[in-house]
């Protein structure tokens, strides 16, 4: 339902007018003045909603979208527009493109900045979205869409968001170890903003106001001020670049991460270091003569101090106490298990000092086990 229309050759927007002013227009009606819708130029008639709105409907049916529009639409369209206005802000409705290949709800414009209103009560497929706000970013408008099919098209939105974050993963369809993905999960508006750069809000038109992720109502003129003073693009930018920013620090610790599992599992789960001495220490064992040699028994020693210093360090590294990880318990498990703290280069860095300790390690290991392997070897030979 349009809140505009034609009257002799000049533009109205029926709230705008006093209730005098809307009695007198109303009588000069009856007596024959034309009306003219302002969506289709269809001859038009004025009414006044429950909510006391006064506003225009077409007196035959001609098709128009506007006929559609239902009284939660208008009384928002309203709403939207007294706030722009009462903000000092050149206001239109039902603003139509020059080429008239959109019409907004409400449009706005102070300082050279465009703002455009659109009110989506009925479902909107994501790809119409996309190519109707497609059009306004085009202009340089900045779009604003309230969309009351939010929740119920929130998997569409999910699923945007989740293809748009694999395109920006280095390893794609890998999974990197000690990844807490449930921090990478946001509401609706995050998706669509971080996905497409399409900025929304959840509507309720039924009470007239608007949700977001962390907020489950918010006043609709509160929220119209927040984005006409930019702060609501704002919120919607910081976040995505939070997002981004998790991201990268995913990828740059990817790495790092796939081989602090692969440790994992050398240093406790097969206990690989442990068993390559055990199998040297074997051979020497069995043999009588070597067995008498102290020094080598000491060498072995040594290295099975090692092999438990290694373990402590990998315990410590791990630990939540170290600031690296943190453990989280597992829903339906039981089990709590680590998650590396995608939080900062530093915790990056400080990981790959993890790392690089374990591989240094890893190194004077061999070397130390080689040599051993080859004086036993040496010594069978001679005796
Ligand atoms: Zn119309």
């Amino acid at each position: 339902m349009p809140l505009k229309a034609i009257v002799d050759g000049e533009t109205i927007i029926g709230p705008d007018l006093s209730v005098e002013e809307w009695t007198t227009l109303k009588s000069r009606h009856k007596k024959g003045l034309t009306i003219t819708m302002g969506c289709c130029g269809a001859p038009g008639h004025l009414r006044i909603s429950t909510k006391g709105t006064q506003h225009f409907y077409h007196a035959v049916d001609t098709g128009c979208n506007y006929e559609q529009e239902s009284r939660e639409h208008l009384e928002i369209k309203y709403q939207i527009y007294r706030t722009c206005k009462s903000e000092n802000w050149e206001t239109y409705v039902e603003f139509p493109a020059p080429d008239r290949t959109w019409i907004s709800d409400v449009y706005a414009i102070k300082d050279g900045r465009k703002v455009v209103f659109e009110i989506q009560i009925s479902t909107i497929s994501p790809n119409v979205l996309e190519e109707r706000d497609g059009k306004y970013r085009n202009e340089g408008i900045e779009s604003y869409w309230l969309l009351d099919n939010f929740l119920e098209r929130s998997k569409d939105f999910a699923s945007w968001y989740h293809s748009h974050l694999k395109e920006e993963d280095d390893r794609l369809g890998e999974t990197i170890p000690y990844i807490d993905d449930s921090i990478f999960e946001t509401g609706p508006e995050n998706h669509i903003f971080i996905a497409k750069g399409i900025r929304s809000v959840g509507l309720n038109a039924q009470n007239q106001t608007l949700f977001t992720t962390n907020n489950k109502e918010i006043p609709l003129a509160v929220w119209v001020r927040e984005v006409l003073k930019g702060n609501y693009q704002h919120y919607l930018k910081e976040t995505a670049a939070a997002y981004h920013h998790k991201r990268q620090l995913k990828n740059l610790a990817a790495p790092w991460l796939i081989e602090f599992r692969e440790f994992y599992q050398k240093i406790i789960r097969d206990a690989t270091y442990r068993k390559k001495v055990d199998s040297c220490y074997r051979i020497f064992n069995a043999d009588k003569t070597l067995r008498k040699e102290k020094a080598l028994q000491k060498k072995f020693d040594e290295l099975y101090a090692e092999i438990d210093w290694l373990g402590k360090e990998y315990h410590s590294c791990i630990a939540e106490s170290y600031g690296l990880f943190m453990w989280k318990k597992i829903p339906g498990k039981g089990v709590t298990r680590p998650f590396f703290r995608l939080e900062s280069e530093l915790k990056n860095r400080k990981l790959q000092e993890c790392v690089k300790m374990f591989k240094q390690w890893e190194a004077s290991f061999h070397s130390a086990l080689g040599n051993l392997e080859r004086e036993i070897s040496a010594d069978k030979r001679y005796f």
